[in-house]
């Protein structure tokens, strides 16, 4: 059974950022500490009593295809009626639409909380929101009139529809035809891989799709963003034809299984109705302007399955005795929670899963002080940390998300290889994402590339000052803090290396950094995330907030593991990072 980790989620908010500071900004006056908590409160009880108990039917039964459209599994459309009569969707969403302003941490925080519970229905609202996004920032009037309050509500639902069989990682591929005529556009084109591309939750379906309008030039330059509806809207508001805009068939895949993977058709006779959203051929930069909200969504997911995995985990190994612990004395049946190493394990998914937890709600955080500080220079140098830590919240909580599910895996030895248990479903679930919303290696070649290359490591430098200032005017006392801190100081000594080591390289041979790009990104979000929970170890000994003292202390523990089991990795990818570049390049493809 799911349990929300509220008391985690406010000690990150309220403790280690200081989330509640964000209530001088003037878009978010009306942020508070309380306002925040009892939003997570009500969330976690829909996640706990409604989402959660879905999770295991949805992912055996699935979502089916039939000729009519795509329904939904038994109990998800209800559910859904439920997350739309809460409000949910508009959190985080512009209230000149209905919505309702929280700081980017809690967006994450009730993100989390529906992932952890239901992966497969949490990525219907995250990719509404996508779109939502989009239409705020790049919409018309009339558009954002037509569309917007009946998105922010939920009674309609949107979709992000880029994929294409030939242009996946690569968009300037893309081959889907939007021919003008008069106020609109006639698409033809089939997508690949649209997540909730159909079904039948609501009346109307909004799509937001990139097309190449004829005669644009080639390449990603030439791809122009579309608001194509499944039903046509009239300029009242109210529904007229049905649109052509079909779902051919849904994809047969590993995890998710409740939320349908369609393949699109647009146009197959007159054309699908589209709508140019702002200017031709400016389509992928409009779309890049809500990718930092959806790559740092997706890293949210990862963790939250994480999570989920960590605490059916710990509560399998709980009550599942096995063998006599070393040093147990006597008392020969105890559970496999004294086994050294099932605490090691346990112990590695809960502080991993808390490190991905503190960088994704610090990168939010960023993300908000570019947005709303009143002064330019704090949005300015908030935006380009945000800019940083997107594509390492993204990469790294994904790829740390997987390790951490598989380990719980392991954790219920063989009863976790067999579906009963629901270990392997998260193994399964949380594969994809590494994958969506660009993979690992897009990531990586965006933090180097973009990232780091833009600036010269400028926006990193600056972080690494940061963290070394801020560890260094902690008083940790003696002990474990202590400890952790020193470990979290050498962790950014290697990655202040690496990055010079980095820079240099990108400027004399790029394809020597592109060959280590992923380890240092690796790098980058372990020794963050360690940062992160040193800050975490010393807040928690001075133990001033409102949590527990066992809360306290075991956040000082789990710190302290992460210093001396999670975080030693850093030496080693500083290493890859440095030295080896070569030994990927002196081998020629054809001879892998
Ligand atoms: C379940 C599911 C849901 C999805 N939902 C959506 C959706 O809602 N909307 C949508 O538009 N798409 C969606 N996608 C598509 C998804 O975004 C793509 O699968 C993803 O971007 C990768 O593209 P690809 O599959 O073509 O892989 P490829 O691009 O062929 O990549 C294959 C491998 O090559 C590597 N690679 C490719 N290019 C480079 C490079 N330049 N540098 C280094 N490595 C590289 C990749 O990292 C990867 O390891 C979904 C996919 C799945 C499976």
């Amino acid at each position: 059974m799911y349990r929300a980790p509220l008391e985690e989620l406010r000690f990150v908010l309220e403790e280690l950022l200081g989330t509640g500071q964000l209530a001088a900004c003037p878009a978010l006056a009306d942020y508070s500490d309380e306002v925040g908590a009892s939003i997570l409160e009500e969330a976690a009880r829909l996640a706990e009593t409604v989402l959660d108990p879905l999770n295991r039917p949805g992912d055996r039964e699935g979502a089916r295809w039939t000729p009519d459209g795509v329904s939904t599994a038994k109990g998800f459309k209800e559910a859904y009626q439920q997350f739309v009569t809460g409000g949910w969707q508009q959190l985080g969403t512009d209230p000149r639409f209905g919505g309702q302003r929280v700081p980017q941490p809690v967006s994450s925080g009730v993100q989390e909380l529906w992932g952890s519970a239901n992966l497969a229905f949490q990525l219907c609202p995250m990719l509404t929101h996508g779109a939502v996004h989009t239409l705020e920032l790049c919409g018309s009037e009339t558009q954002q009139r037509l569309f917007l309050p009946k998105m922010t509500s939920g009674e309609w639902t949107g979709t992000m529809v880029l994929t294409e069989p030939q242009a996946g990682s690569d968009l300037g591929q893309i081959r889907t035809r939007a021919v003008p005529e008069g106020d609109h556009y006639r698409l033809f084109g089939q997508k690949i891989f649209i997540t909730w591309g159909d079904h039948d939750y609501t009346d109307n379906i909004i799509h937001m799709v990139l097309a190449r309008i004829d005669g644009a030039p080639a390449g990603t330059k030439g791809i122009s963003l579309f608001i194509v509806p499944k039903v046509l809207v009239n300029p009242d508001g109210s529904l007229g034809e049905r649109n052509e805009v079909r779902c051919v068939s849904i994809e047969h895949k590993l995890g998710i299984h409740a939320s349908p993977t369609c393949v699109m058709e647009y146009g197959h006779d007159r054309g699908a109705v589209g709508y140019r959203i702002g200017e031709p051929n400016r389509g992928l930069e409009y779309m890049f302007i809500m990718m930092n909200t959806a790559r740092l969504a997706v890293g949210v997911q990862s963790y939250a399955v994480g999570e989920r995995a960590f605490q059916q985990a710990a509560e399998y190994a709980r009550g599942r005795v096995q063998g006599k612990p070393a040093g147990a004395g006597n008392a020969d049946r105890l559970p496999i929670t004294h086994h050294p190493d099932v605490r090691r394990m346990l112990l590695t998914m809960k502080s991993s899963t808390e490190a991905s937890r503190a960088l994704s709600f610090y990168a939010g955080l960023q993300l908000d002080l570019a947005a709303y500080h009143p002064e330019a220079a704090v949005r300015a140098a908030a935006q380009a940390r945000g800019d940083l830590l997107i594509p390492i919240v993204k990469a790294w909580c994904t790829e740390t998300a997987n390790e951490v599910a598989a380990i719980g895996v392991q954790v219920h030895g063989g009863m976790g290889y067999i579906e009963e248990t629901g270990a392997a479903q998260y193994v399964r679930d949380v594969r994809i994402t590494t994958i969506y919303e660009g993979t690992t290696g897009i990531q990586s070649n965006d933090l180097i590339g973009r990232k780091i290359g833009r600036d010269r490591g400028a926006a990193m430098v600056a972080l690494i000052a940061d963290m070394r200032r801020e560890l260094g005017g902690l008083q940790p006392g003696e002990g474990a803090p202590r400890e952790t801190c020193d470990a979290a100081q050498q962790g950014i000594a290697l990655l202040e290396s690496a990055t010079r080591s980095l820079v240099s390289n990108m400027a004399a041979a790029p394809e020597r950094a592109l060959a280590v790009a992923v380890p240092y990104l690796r790098l980058s979000g372990l020794v963050i995330g360690g940062w992160l929970l040193a800050k975490s170890a010393v807040i928690a000994a001075a133990g001033r907030g409102a949590a527990g003292k066992d809360f306290y202390q075991s956040k000082i523990h789990t710190a302290h593991f992460y210093a001396r089991h999670v975080l030693p990795q850093a030496l080693g990818l500083a290493k890859v990072v440095e030295e080896g570049a070569s030994s990927v390049l002196e081998t020629e493809p054809e001879r892998i």
